[in-house]
């Protein structure tokens, strides 16, 4: 390691790698992997490694903007605050909200959440995080008690059997992936992949079942019945640890003979019947799931089918043995855990009567919410209906991700008053903003970061400011002074942050669960410059006990949704996602000319025999359609698509084209249980334009 390099974490998706960064010159910054990080041993993939690329000012937001004209913070600070309390004043709290985003560090998002849910006095804070993960963690509180990850990394080293569940982890989680395959050529490891589409993930894959979309409910049940018929549960396990509701195996036992389920599913009986011999042989499993379990209409039951299977067969909290929810973003996880979201209040407590005492108590708060604000997909639909008056959009561009894209855009148009702190000067969603303040970016700033496995790891700035850009936990803490609260929001460094939040988390349960980041912030700066894991991703049974209220995990009953028919006018499924070399909507990897390399433009996937029938040839100009939108696209055709199902990715923008707008598609109908939207199956036409 040369003398200049500081250890960083990588500013992309939940696997979290650490970087060796040196800077090489003016705003040149030559990128390494940490060989000492234990999420990547040294390794970065292609996004990681061409971050260098990244760091230069073009398009940056360099000062604080009202409308078109640049003005100092001082004047743009004040009219923020002034308009937000006038709001509050005249229409309540709940007229105003906050929506942000796993960018964040945990820093700023703990600073955002304690003036929306402490001091202004409404749970009207969400994020982008409800798009990625939130019915995993729905999931996780209803079978465990709390939004815990019973996994690590390390387990995917000692698993005999990985299965993965509607993730393409060869493109979307690079390392894990690599990861994976290392121990597949040390140990044999059997890899399983569930995935409608035939991805890269598949090609080194022991089987690949292409499941019929939103019907994995009833491809873990299944498995769960043969298991119940070969005598494969974990009595002993369950008798001491789980509690099994009166009508669970009913449930179970439906419709679960082989045959049955694998007409539900739509793959062959044979490799069901692999697929059901490799987890018979293969105690220690993993099953790790992502997108294409989280971003389904039902994803809360898929992620309780995956865990109850875990839980009957005392597959978890042993070594190589867990269900894994991957987490897409950089700070996903950093969010869940100081409240980010809507739903929850902070440190993972929800809004019990007692909790919201507690909090407020530690805040000193004068208005604590006391109920969840709206989620995000509720959130935009408030703003479009008036009911949100004004909005601040920290470090997010909801106007290309949200489902019906179209709309929210139409929502931001119409609303009072928007705020938008951003890196980029010139967002899709920063063109509907009345104020816009430049905000610090990766390199440039410093805090904490909790990837997949709950690892928290430094992000560290190596680079100045540039312009007047600040970091976001100052801009949201210069707001709250101005609001009134000098006081709570008197921080001076992202330290003064992690320590409060370290306190706050050890009020919860007389502070035996977060004892890791409390004795952390009780040893001071040293310690927060070299943490060591959080201990509850590596032990959280530690306590012989689940965080319910008897101890014991629930088994949760879950039926498969009757599957719909093909509609006559929408006969085809989309199905969206990310490409290997972008990030959401490219704003930082379109500065990359390596990266564009990959796929220089958005192709829409179908199927040979669906695209004969429509006269569509490789190459073509298509126009894709839903009830909420159409874009257009160049077509491919890929045999790794089930017939009736296409694809599209996320990222392009109208800044980058005036096709391939995914995100004007989708229905922005959500899962009852978490609120997450559902991405993967929007009925859809596709014709040759
Ligand atoms: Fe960055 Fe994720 Fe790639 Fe690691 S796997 S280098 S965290 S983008």
């Amino acid at each position: 390691m040369s003398e200049a390099a500081v250890r960083t974490t990588c500013a992309y998706c939940g696997v979290g790698c650490g970087i060796r960064a040196t800077v090489t010159g003016d705003r040149q910054v030559k990128i390494e992997g940490d060989p000492d990080h234990p999420a990547n041993r040294g390794r970065l993939c292609s996004k990681g490694t061409h971050l260098g690329e990244t760091v230069g000012l073009d398009g940056r937001l360099l000062h604080p903007m009202i409308g078109d004209k640049r003005v100092g913070w001082d004047k743009a600070l004040d009219l923020v605050a002034r308009r937000f309390k006038e709001t509050i004043a005249r229409h309540g709290p709940d007229s105003v909200a906050f929506y942000v985003s796993g960018q964040l560090l945990t820093e700023d998002y703990y600073v955002a959440n304690k003036l929306m849910k402490g001091f202004i006095g409404s749970g009207n804070i969400d994020t982008n995080s409800r798009l990625c993960m939130s019915s995993a963690v729905a999931g996780h509180i209803r079978a465990f008690g709390e939004d815990v990850v019973p996994a690590s990394y390390d387990d995917l080293d000692a698993a005999d059997l990985i299965i993965l569940v509607g993730s393409n982890t060869a493109w979307c989680h690079p390392i894990v992936y690599q990861r994976i395959m290392a121990a597949r050529a040390e140990r044999g490891t059997k890899l399983v992949v569930i995935d409608p589409r035939r991805t890269e993930t598949c090609e080194d894959a022991d089987l690949h079942l292409a499941i019929r979309p939103g019907s994995d409910v009833a491809l873990m049940n299944g498995l769960l019945a043969h298991c119940r018929r070969e005598g494969l549960l974990d009595e002993a396990f369950l008798t001491a640890h789980v509690a099994t509701p009166d009508d669970f195996w009913d449930a179970i036992e439906e419709d679960s003979d082989l045959w049955s389920v694998a007409k539900t599913c739509d793959v062959a009986p044979a490799d069901l019947k692999q697929y059901y011999d490799l987890f018979a042989a293969n105690p220690r499993t993993v099953t790790l799931f992502s997108q294409g379990i989280n971003q389904a209409l039902r994803g809360t039951d898929q992620v309780n089918a995956i865990i109850n299977l875990h839980l009957a067969t005392g597959r978890i909290g042993k070594p190589g043995a867990a269900p894994f929810s991957i987490t897409g973003q950089p700070n996903a996880m950093g969010g869940r855990e100081v409240g980010g979201l809507a739903s929850t209040l902070a440190a993972h407590m929800d809004f019990a009567p007692e909790n919201v005492a507690r909090v407020g108590r530690f805040w000193s708060a004068p208005a604590m919410a006391t109920k969840p604000g709206l989620k995000a997909v509720d959130l935009f639909r408030a703003v479009g209906e008036g009911r949100i008056k004004a909005l601040w959009v920290m470090a997010t561009n909801p106007a290309v991700s949200m489902p019906d894209a179209g709309r929210v855009r139409e929502a931001l148009a119409a609303c009072p008053f928007v705020v938008v702190s951003d890196v980029i000067a010139d967002t899709d969603t920063g063109r509907f903003a009345h104020v816009r303040l430049p905000a610090t970016g990766w390199a440039e700033k410093d805090g904490t970061v909790t990837n997949s496995e709950r690892r928290i790891s430094r992000q560290r700035g190596l680079l100045p400011a540039p312009g007047e850009a600040r970091p976001d936990w100052w801009i949201i803490s210069e707001v709250g002074k101005r609001m009134g609260w000098g006081s709570a929001f008197a921080y001076e460094r992202p330290a003064d942050i992690y320590r409060e939040h370290a306190r706050l988390s050890t009020y919860q349960n007389g502070g035996a669960r977060l004892f890791d980041i409390g004795h952390h912030a009780a040893i001071g700066n040293a310690a927060y410059d070299a943490m060591e894991p959080n201990l509850w991703g590596g032990q959280p049974f530690a306590d012989g006990g689940f965080s319910t209220p008897d101890g014991r995990a629930r088994l949760v009953s879950v039926r498969q949704a009757k599957l719909a028919d093909p509609l006559k006018d929408w006969p085809l499924t989309l199905n969206t996602g990310r490409y290997r070399d972008q990030w959401h909507t490219m704003t930082r990897t379109g500065l990359s000319p390596k990266l564009a390399r990959h796929r220089e433009e958005p192709l829409a996937e179908i199927n040979p025999e669906d695209a004969e029938r429509r006269g569509i040839a490789e190459g073509d100009i298509v126009r894709v359609a839903t009830p909420q939108g159409e874009s257009l696209f160049r077509a491919t055709l890929s045999e790794g698509q089930r017939r009736g199902e296409m694809f599209t990715p996320i990222h392009w923008t109208d800044r980058q084209s005036s096709g391939g707008r995914t995100g004007l598609l989708p229905r922005p109908l959500t899962d009852p249980h978490s609120g997450q939207p559902g991405f993967k199956s929007t009925p859809t036409q596709v014709e040759k334009v």
